[in-house]
């Protein structure tokens, strides 16, 4: 059916959202209702215009609505069932220590969201070692059989210990066999960690230290779920000229330019000869392979390594804005591309609208994959969040969808349907 934006978000806002019907795909079912003239009327404005014309309005204040009538569909509900491979449940020490764990939410939290939009598991990534492993799987993966995976981290704070390199490897077997799923690398290698873990110089994505770690992944059939660098944006000046100039102002920590940073490409290039030498090891490059910028680029990453797939998680504002593109990526790459969503459940989520685990975000998602709805919002904000841009939907065949929503996930997991 089709309704108009800001019915819509209306009826989102008062939680009457189940009442819409999935959508309808090209070609598919006609829609019968039109937007009917009951838009509420528009919230007070944040500041007094200026006079047109004079440069004075402030960017801040600059909320302009879009007056295009196109078809709008809600998915309330994945056509497929959903392995969301990428959030976070908790975070563990990081830096200060893997041991330690802070939980986000509880399984009574998340799965009347789940069963709503029909999503069957959540990896939870970021839950450290030992104990702090053992909290997450306790919680998450025992209480609630078959709806939670946890993974494990590497153990940062030890990386500048003698005996690290063999102690590590040692870890992730501990960690399989403790029931882990899988291995989150966060953008902490490359970006973060030093020799003396918070001075010193950058330890390199392809430090020979870590690998015994990632032939262990392979060994034990960890697949290991890596972010080692960030939106080509980030490493350039914070100025006019920069497309994420809100995101950036928002969150200033996710400015990598200048200081002793490297390059985007530096990073992208220590990635690759260290994929090289784990052809056994499965790799899942979030983020859509850290480039969803340059999909040329992600294609060459993909043809040159098999031992890889791309996960889409808070780049479908990159995706949906080169449509015709990524709908040729999504074509050709359909076995090698998984669902995540990197949602983090709020109050924290709150602070990153492209990822914050409610219904809206999912169903934004949805709608990316499964319509070809035209200029809509990639976050549920007022303000898109990341730059000021809408998305365009690829209405993916089903053979597709089931893939990305699952198969693939379940596939490289060991997930039996
Ligand atoms: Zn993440």
């Amino acid at each position: 059916m089709r309704t108009g934006r800001r019915q819509w978000l209306a009826r989102v806002a008062a939680g009457g959202a189940g009442a819409l019907l999935p959508f309808a795909r090209a070609g598919a079912e006609p829609s019968q209702a039109r937007t009917p003239s009951t838009a509420p009327a528009p919230p007070p404005a944040a500041a007094p215009s200026p006079s047109p014309g004079t440069g004075e309005l402030a960017l801040k204040d600059f909320q302009p609505r879009s007056m295009l009538h196109v078809e709008e569909h809600k998915v309330a509900r994945a056509r497929f069932p959903v392995i969301d491979v990428h959030t976070h449940l908790s975070w563990s020490g990081g830096l200060k220590g893997t041991e330690t764990i802070q939980f986000l939410a509880a399984p009574p939290d998340l799965l009347p969201v789940m069963d709503r939009k029909n999503v069957q598991i959540m990896c939870n990534l970021t839950a450290g070692t030992g104990p702090a492993l053992a909290a997450s799987i306790q919680r998450f993966d025992q209480a609630v059989p078959g709806r939670f995976l946890t993974y494990t981290e590497p153990m940062w704070a030890r990386t500048n210990q003698p005996g690290y390199a063999q102690a590590q490897a040692d870890e992730i077997e501990k960690a399989k066999r403790a029931g882990a799923h899988g291995v989150k690398v966060l953008k902490t290698l490359g970006l973060f960690l030093r020799e003396n873990l918070t001075s010193g110089p950058l330890v390199k994505v392809d430090d020979p230290r870590f690998d015994p770690m990632w032939d262990a992944c392979g060994r034990v059939g960890l697949p290991v779920s890596i972010h080692v660098s960030d939106p080509e944006a980030f490493f350039l000046p914070i100025d006019r000229f920069n497309e994420r100039y809100d995101e950036l102002g928002h969150h200033p920590d996710w400015s990598f330019h200048d200081h002793d940073f490297p390059s985007n490409a530096e990073i992208l290039a220590a990635r690759d000869r260290m994929l090289a030498r784990h052809p056994g090891t499965q790799f899942i490059l979030h983020h859509v392979g850290h480039d969803a910028e340059n999909l040329a680029f992600v294609s060459e990453t993909l043809d040159r390594f098999p031992n890889t797939t791309v996960e889409i998680g808070a780049r479908i504002g990159e995706l949906g804005r080169q449509p015709r593109t990524a709908r040729k990526f999504f074509d050709r790459y359909q076995d090698r591309i998984l669902f995540g969503t990197d949602a983090v459940p709020p109050p924290d989520g709150e602070n990153y609208p492209q990822q914050v685990f409610k219904d809206e975000l999912y169903e934004i998602y949805f709608r990316f994959l499964e319509t070809e709805d035209e200029y809509f919002d990639y976050a549920p904000a007022a303000i898109p969040p990341q730059g000021r841009w809408r998305i365009y939907g690829l209405g993916l065949p089903d053979s597709i969808l089931k893939k990305v929503y699952h198969d693939n996930a379940a596939r490289i997991l060991g997930i039996k349907s």
